[in-house]
């Protein structure tokens, strides 16, 4: 973990906050920050709501306690964690929030969907097993673990990724890989598909979209590493052309139904909400 970061305690209003993404009632963000430090980070609005003028990565609010005493009866409910943050990322390992609220949510009857792209997950197998619908994906979008330290520097390892999604499989717990954000030209899906092969039999995808202070960021990181590609992101990016979705959305569909994979391709330009 970056030792410059800065932590800080705060009480919460509450954990769980009503939801606004497809397919998830409410959503859980024990923290407030991330220290995996993604390039293009789809949460950095949260600077805005936290009073954060530091740069995203460089601070984490931990929150240690809630003052919310109101009950929420989530039975039949869909609860996810997290949108904006990782609820697995490495302050967990010292505060165990995640592992307390799951606790706590054991025997609440809501299906709980947990996305992340940290191994510190499987310290919490003893508690997945002990729940009846729970389901947990693992986000990656490249096999190639030098571009992915470029891009996800605090976040695990290839390797590691894939070996959270075969041990969840060993384990007996429902896993899918989010092949996301896609990359152009970078994400290889179809090598991805194969390294996960046998240890899990859903995808999603979900392409790059560039927010805010992300756009510049990873614009400049082209024009300085990759200048070859700098008018291919031109053309999504500043000209909003979708032609590369497009044809890339059809070749993940033929691909997938021809080989009887389950894909889900969701792409879009809409921003991600809480
Ligand atoms: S894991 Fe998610 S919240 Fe954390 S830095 Fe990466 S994109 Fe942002």
């Amino acid at each position: 973990m970056n030792n410059s970061l800065k932590v800080k305690e705060i009480i919460a209003r509450g954990y769980i906050n009503p939801s606004k993404l497809p397919g998830s009632d409410y959503v859980i963000n024990p923290y407030v920050g991330c220290p995996h430090r993604c390039m293009y980070c789809y949460a950095e609005f949260m600077k805005r709501f936290s009073n954060h003028d530091e740069p995203w990565g460089t601070f984490v609010d931990v929150k240690i306690r809630s003052t919310s005493t109101r009950p929420i009866n989530l039975a039949g409910k869909n609860v996810f964690l997290s949108s904006v943050t990782d609820c697995y990322n490495p302050l967990e390992e010292k505060y165990e929030l995640t592992r307390k609220l799951l606790q706590q949510l054991r025997y609440s009857g809501a299906a709980i969907t947990i996305l992340t792209k940290s191994a510190l997950v499987l310290r919490d197998l003893d508690i997945f097993r002990q729940m009846p619908d729970i389901t947990i994906g693992v986000s990656m979008n490249t096999t190639d673990d030098l571009f992915r330290q470029e891009i996800e520097p605090g976040a695990a390892s290839v390797l590691n990724r894939l070996y959270v999604l075969k041990t969840l499989r060993e384990n007996g717990i429902r896993n899918w890989m989010h092949v996301s954000p896609l990359f152009p030209h970078f994400s290889d899906w179809k090598a991805l598909l194969e390294a996960a092969a046998g240890f899990t039999d859903r995808f999603t995808f979900e392409n790059l979209k560039l927010r805010a202070a992300a756009l510049p960021r990873v614009l400049l990181y082209i024009t300085q590493k990759h200048p070859q590609l700098k008018e291919l992101y031109e053309q999504i990016y500043r000209q909003n052309n979708m032609d590369y979705w497009r044809s890339t959305r059809k070749e993940i569909l033929a691909f997938c139904n021809a080989r009887k994979i389950s894909a889900a391709v969701h792409f879009s330009e809409k921003e991600p909400q809480e």
